[in-house]
């Protein structure tokens, strides 16, 4: 039997191939056919390279139904897909070109002059482009090729795509995914979120990233499901093709800024099954205005490039604010915590502690890092995700930081979101982050750069005074800053490094 997972989608397209698989925002359709016979023929392109079966397919280029079949048909050619955020600029992608030393480069059109100068220098043999409105070298010489493919031959542990981690906590890192990886996920999230006839879903996330690329594409493709594309996020464009769409997936500055969108209500939801949150923690306050609005209760679900998902809250069951839910099925998950003695044992329950992943979704290692990836697997196989949390009574996990934003002051331990949550909560606050800056005295000191509602009359000194009458001193922050945005990248993750480097000086 063939474990390439693209042998997999097509098993699962639907009888008719002439029904819609993708309809573009601005009113193309392709059809199953459509999208079989393209992908054939960019396979065939790819395979007539003659390339290594390790070969790394690099891609940046802007969303488009292109895109998503340049990723199918490097699996059914059998190479291995490599996206890039599309941000990246020169210093970046020569960074990624170095490392990956792909063999074949995908860019924009507007981009190749650069892009073309960094890949060939690194050895690149091939630089297409591709353009969001079917321009662009890769297709034209696609176009000259057949229209069917026979599907490489892989095994579950062969190599389907290097994900580069989103670099929030330091420079990316390439992890490797192979077919079995994808493939199970795919299979266990189709099942746990009841993939039915009829979904639709509603596509606004970007195709470089764990998100948009696997957990929502491959569901739509395995369920036969037609989706929605749009180029990019933007809320009236949301809402404009949700009446057609039966779920949605998005990071959580996606439901944030639906809200703030005054017709966004009941009615603008009225024929969704399913809102599902990720990439980045999920404000309370999100959660529950979402659902007194809407009448939706956001599913939240956590995975990370190495893993893929391993977490969610379950669709029929109950979906609880502020967690991620329980360990999908096959998925191994434990909290660990230090003893002074230096041995790792399991935390009861509330107890916070390093979060640890096995199963056949997890990664077979970071790309070129063998010292690295030694040291983030335990001798009895777990990943050491470097995200801490607790599980609850009920079995719910939620995610307190990561480790590299655990704050130590004063020999105590600080998680950042205990004191985020607090502060949240006040009166005129949108957001807070919590972060620890050198201290003399404390090692490091806990630090807040809060986000205030405009207008908002707050200041260092009532939001010091509002938590010292909720929380042990110690973790009460020495200075309060107040920003108009927190730093983001493009998966809307918070940069609290950029935040240490701002405010390091107390
Ligand atoms: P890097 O590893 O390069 O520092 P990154 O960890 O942000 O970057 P990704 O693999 O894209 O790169 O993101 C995975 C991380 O995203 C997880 O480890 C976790 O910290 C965070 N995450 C994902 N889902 C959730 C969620 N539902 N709630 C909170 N955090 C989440
Ligand atoms: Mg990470």
């Amino acid at each position: 039997k063939n474990a390439n997972l693209y042998a997999l989608f097509e098993s699962r397209f639907p009888q008719d191939k002439s029904a819609c698989a993708i309809e573009t925002h601005d009113g193309l359709y392709y059809s199953w056919r459509d999208i079989e016979r393209a992908t054939a023929k960019m396979a065939n392109l790819l395979a007539s390279l003659h390339l290594p079966p390790d070969a790394r397919i690099a891609v940046q280029v802007e969303k488009s139904p292109e895109a998503l079949i340049l990723y199918l048909a490097t699996l059914q050619a059998g190479f291995v897909y490599l996206p890039l955020n599309t941000a990246y600029r020169a210093a970046e992608i020569e960074y990624f070109i170095d490392d990956a030393e792909p063999a074949v480069m995908v860019c924009a059109p507007g981009n190749f002059g650069w892009v073309s100068k960094i890949a060939f220098q690194a050895g690149t043999k091939h630089v297409f482009t591709l353009g969001e409105a079917r321009d662009g070298s890769l297709l034209e010489r696609a176009n000259h090729f057949p229209d069917s493919f026979a599907t490489a031959q892989k095994l579950p542990d062969e190599m389907a795509a290097i994900l580069y981690t989103s670099g929030t906590t330091g420079r990316s890192k390439g992890a490797m995914l192979s077919h079995g990886n994808l493939a199970s996920n795919a299979l266990v999230l189709h099942d746990y979120w009841r993939w039915q006839a009829g979904d639709v879903l509603l596509h606004a996330l970007p195709l470089f990233h764990v998100h948009g690329l696997f957990v929502a594409s491959h569901g739509a493709l395995l369920n036969g499901s037609k989706m929605i594309f749009l180029p990019k996020f933007d809320a009236a464009e949301v809402m404009r093709h949700l009446k057609q769409a039966t779920v949605f997936m998005g990071v959580p500055t996606y439901y944030v800024r639906l809200l703030a969108e005054p017709a966004f209500d009941r009615a603008a939801c009225a024929n969704m099954r399913l809102f599902i949150s990720g990439s980045a923690p999920l404000l309370m306050e999100t959660f529950k205005e979402f659902e007194r609005r809407t009448g939706h209760t956001i599913l939240e679900r956590y995975g990370m490039s190495e893993t893929t998902m391993q977490a969610s809250n379950p669709y029929d069951g109950e979906r609880i604010g502020g967690t991620v839910g329980l360990p999908l099925p096959d998925v191994t998950i434990r909290v660990l915590r230090n003893t002074p003695a230096g041995a790792s044992v399991p935390c009861k329950i509330d107890e916070i502690g390093d979060i640890q992943v096995k199963g056949p979704n997890v990664f077979h290692g970071y790309w070129r890092m063998p010292e690295k990836t030694r040291e983030e697997f335990t001798a009895d196989g777990f990943f050491k995700t470097g995200d801490v949390g607790k599980f609850d009574r009920k079995g719910y996990l939620s995610i307190v930081g990561r480790s590299k934003d655990l704050i130590i002051s004063g020999g105590y331990n600080v998680y950042p979101k205990e004191i985020e949550s607090f502060i949240d909560e006040i009166d005129g606050v949108v957001e807070s982050a919590v972060i620890g800056v050198p201290h003399p005295d404390f090692g490091e000191a806990v630090t807040v750069v809060v986000v205030a509602r405009p207008g908002t009359q707050l200041t260092e000194a009532e939001v010091i005074a509002l938590l010292k009458s909720k929380i042990a001193n110690f973790k009460v922050p020495k200075r309060v800053h107040f920003i108009d945005d927190l730093p983001r990248n493009t998966m809307g993750k918070v940069q609290k490094n950029v935040l240490r480097e701002q405010f390091k000086n107390g």
